[in-house]
């Protein structure tokens, strides 16, 4: 008798120990998830907002910078070949629009 106390005893010590790492691992899933979720969010705020930014860019005049950064990252803002890769080369139409915009 005991005997078999102390062993229940024994295995109440363990399922205590597994609860608390269920618990901490629990905890852990519930905070990466949160910071997960974050991420996510502020990943479609960027997006929405690099969308708007570029609605404003396709407006002549306004939204310079923009243009200046599409177009430094590579992409025509050129009437002619609007917001397709320039693969590297200068265009002469962009440049021109660049300092008309300007
Ligand atoms: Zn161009």
């Amino acid at each position: 008798m005991e005997k078999q106390i102390g062993e229940l005893y024994e295995q109440l010590g363990d399922l205590k120990g597994k609860l608390g790492d269920m618990l901490e691992e629990n905890h852990r899933l519930a905070m990466e998830n949160h910071h997960l979720r974050n991420r996510l969010d502020s990943n479609i705020e960027e997006q929405q907002e690099d969308s708007e930014k570029q609605k404003t860019a396709e407006i002549p005049g306004e939204g310079y910078d923009n243009l200046a950064r599409i177009y430094e990252e590579g992409f025509h803002i050129c009437n002619v070949h609007f917001g397709s890769p320039r693969q590297d080369e200068d265009c002469l139409f962009c440049l021109e629009f660049l300092n008309k915009a300007k």
